[in-house]
């Protein structure tokens, strides 16, 4: 009998937005070991346990092997033949009575770049629908619309190596150390070995907070005011790089005097940080050479989230931290490839490369490319869908590798919206807790069962590659989606998703000079990526991204937290668990990590715990204006007060956090506002 040999398949991580790549040894469909080697670009021979022991998923039970097709209560299954021509009926038949708009398209920042781009393209050039959306929207469009009003591009500066070298690294709203583990790495080693200074601001003291040279706990919901009182006090003793201003920079005079509300007096009763904190903040700026800014969930889920994002940008600008080496604005990406869901167009008012559907010139390219007319106008992201379901202008959607039903805010009100659609197409590789909703669900394979690119949160472009044949009839997103497609009409004939990469790269200027060969194994591009195949790890050297090359200051004003009420005593943060990944559909299936981890918890701070009388281990009900659930405590000093922290993996619709969060959202992007919730807590 012939052995099965051992292979070495390289492969770019399925979790979070680091990126680091490796090889997977398999036998057969055995997963033998995970090694990562000093060719990985960004992590070289480093991992964390979710890279390491995160895969066993993969060849779970409970993966969807065959299409499933709703009769009444219950799925049968189907064949794929059964299940295409239903869809695509269906999708026909409602965008025929109520039009194009009347649909909605969720992407996966899960998948690859080239599903992504074909999803977008399925949406805009077969449907005739700009709706179509990701879940940056749950995270990062704050940060990526702050960026975008003040230095022309929504991406990182620089990349991981920038954060290493710079002279100060400022950690805001962000926990790295678990959510983003081998960047916090870099940082710590640069810390201990080469006299990085660090500062974290943050609700919870996590494992950089208690390593930093400074950490500082604000009032909830008060970043924007701290930020703009530092950059006030910068100005006031003259720190400012006015040289930099001077050339660089417009909107500056303006800027200046939209400053003068935020005085260190003022910011102390505000934020609840002391003046002496705000100045120590702001010299250490001042004599810092380089200075990073790192920030993510703790500041873009707010209603002001995106003008907070705009401060920490104003900052950088003022202090001249943007265009060298070891500076800039870093707002760490969640997902292995939320930026290039959104870098790939998955986004309701973007071609990829970040072109306007609303640009006229822009949007003739894509007709004449794509031979179709497309519609002028942005279309609804995730927040509006969920709001048109409700209100009875979107029929249907098709979403594929997003757990919507336990990621999106106020659940509830999520799987009312779900029981109304007319047609729901869920394409997933479990039965999620959205697929329940569904009335088709189709079996996709995961990243280590096809070919195709990620981008990671330095704009890194990586090739992975094919291990395993996918289980049972389970396919590639993209095959799916264009056979969805061609059943209406689209007449597309990809082969492999380098001709879809190949498709972008024609025509999204950003990435010109993107090709499988200049991917091939270990290589990676930064983009932007000229034709000559010229990448480009640091932004902003000679220009910034505005036509006439010169960033924009832009004054911004503070938007006051959501309270409920003042029955609901206790505030709520929430965030990631190191060893577990988002709603846990992955995490929760790999053994090794389900032994060390098996279920949430929340943290409750020692004061909070002696006033209730309970200790780590017992369990409360948490109770919000929007739903409930009930968790196990852990006492720790890791939180103070009357401050809780709920990790957000739960794959347990009984244990999920946004049972609990309300649809207050961030006023510009419409993302949700998870970190700004009251809560009452009952012990059981
Ligand atoms: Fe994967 Fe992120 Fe861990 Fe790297 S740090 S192994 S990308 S989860």
């Amino acid at each position: 009998m012939r052995q099965a040999r051992i292979e070495r398949t390289k492969t770019v991580c399925t979790y979070c937005g680091v990126g680091c790549s490796f090889e997977v040894w398999t036998k057969d469909r055995q997963i033998l070991r995970i090694q990562p080697t000093s060719q990985a670009p960004v992590n070289g021979i480093s991992t964390c346990i979710k890279g390491k022991f995160g895969w066993d998923f993969v060849n779970s039970e409970e993966r969807l092997t065959k299409p499933l097709i709703r009769q009444g209560d219950r799925f049968v299954e189907a064949t794929w033949e059964e299940a295409l021509t239903l869809i695509a009926s269906r999708l026909k038949e409602i965008k025929d009575m109520h039009g194009p708009n009347s649909i909605g398209y969720i992407s996966s920042s899960k998948c690859s770049n080239e599903e992504n781009y074909v999803f977008q393209k399925f949406a805009r050039a077969v449907m005739g629908s700009n709706n179509v959306d990701n879940c940056s929207r749950y995270c990062q469009s704050p940060a990526t619309a702050g960026l975008m009003r003040t230095v022309g591009i929504g991406g990182d500066s620089g990349t991981i190596r920038d954060i290493a070298a710079a002279e100060l690294v400022m950690v805001v709203g962000a926990n790295p150390a678990e959510s983003h583990p081998v960047l916090a790495t870099r940082v710590k080693r640069a810390h201990k070995l080469h006299g990085q200074k660090l500062i974290v601001v943050d609700l919870r003291k996590h494992e950089l907070g208690r390593r930093a040279d400074v950490f500082l706990r604000p009032k909830p919901g008060t970043d924007l005011i701290w930020v703009s009182a530092v950059t006030k006090y910068i100005l006031d003793q003259g720190w400012e790089d006015r040289e930099f201003l001077n050339g660089r920079v417009n909107g500056v005079r303006e800027y200046e005097a939209s400053l003068d509300k935020y005085t260190l007096a003022y910011a102390e009763e505000k934020t609840g940080l002391s003046q002496n904190e705000l100045i120590r903040i702001a010299t250490m700026i001042h004599e810092a050479q380089s200075v990073c800014i790192l920030w993510a969930m703790g500041v873009t889920q707010h209603m002001g989230a995106t003008d907070t994002s705009t401060a920490i940008s104003n900052l950088l600008l003022m202090t001249g931290n943007y265009g060298r080496p070891g500076t800039g604005a870093y707002p760490l990406r969640g997902h292995n490839n939320v930026q290039g869901a959104c870098d790939f167009g998955t986004m309701p008012a973007w071609f990829p490369g970040y072109e306007a559907v609303q640009d006229e010139k822009i949007r003739a390219k894509y007709e004449k490319a794509w031979g179709v007319s497309l519609p002028p106008d942005p279309g609804y992201n995730n927040h509006q869908m969920i709001e048109g379901i409700h209100k009875g202008e979107l029929k249907a959607m098709y979403l594929f590798g997003e757990e919507m039903a336990l990621v999106d805010s106020n659940a509830n009100h999520v799987h009312e919206a779900f029981n109304k659609l007319d047609f729901f197409v869920v394409q997933d590789i479990f039965f999620t807790k959205t697929a329940q909703f569904a009335d088709v669900v189709l079996p996709a394979a995961p990243s280590l069962e096809k070919d195709g690119t990620f981008v990671n949160t330095e704009r890194r472009i990586q090739r992975f590659y094919k291990v395993f044949e996918p289980l049972g009839d389970s396919r590639p997103d993209w095959m799916i989606i264009q056979d969805v497609a061609n059943r209406l009409g689209a007449g597309w004939n990809y082969t492999h998703p380098s001709e879809i990469m190949a498709e972008a790269a024609s025509l999204a200027v950003v990435f010109a000079g993107v090709s499988y060969e200049r991917l091939d194994n270990w290589n990676s591009l930064v983009w932007p990526v000229l034709e000559n195949g010229q990448d480009t790890p640091l932004l902003f050297t000679e220009k910034f991204g505005f036509p006439d090359g010169k960033a924009k200051l832009i004054p911004v004003d503070w938007t006051p937290p959501f309270e409920p009420g003042p029955e609901y005593d206790l505030h709520l943060n929430n965030g990631r668990l190191l060893e577990h990944f988002h709603e846990g559909n992955m995490t929760y299936r790999s053994k090794g990590i389900t032994k060390k981890v098996p279920s949430e918890w929340l943290e409750v701070s020692p004061e909070l715990a002696r006033e209730r009388g309970i200790s780590s281990g017992a369990r409360v009900r948490l109770m919000s204006p929007y739903g409930q659930v009930e968790v196990r405590v852990e006492v720790t000093d890791r939180v103070w007060g009357n401050e809780l922290y709920l990790t957000m993996n739960s794959p347990d619709v009984d244990s999920a956090v946004n049972m609990l969060t309300s649809s207050y959202h961030d006023r510009i992007t419409h993302t949700p506002a998870y970190k700004e919730m009251n809560v009452k807590m009952e012990v059981l």
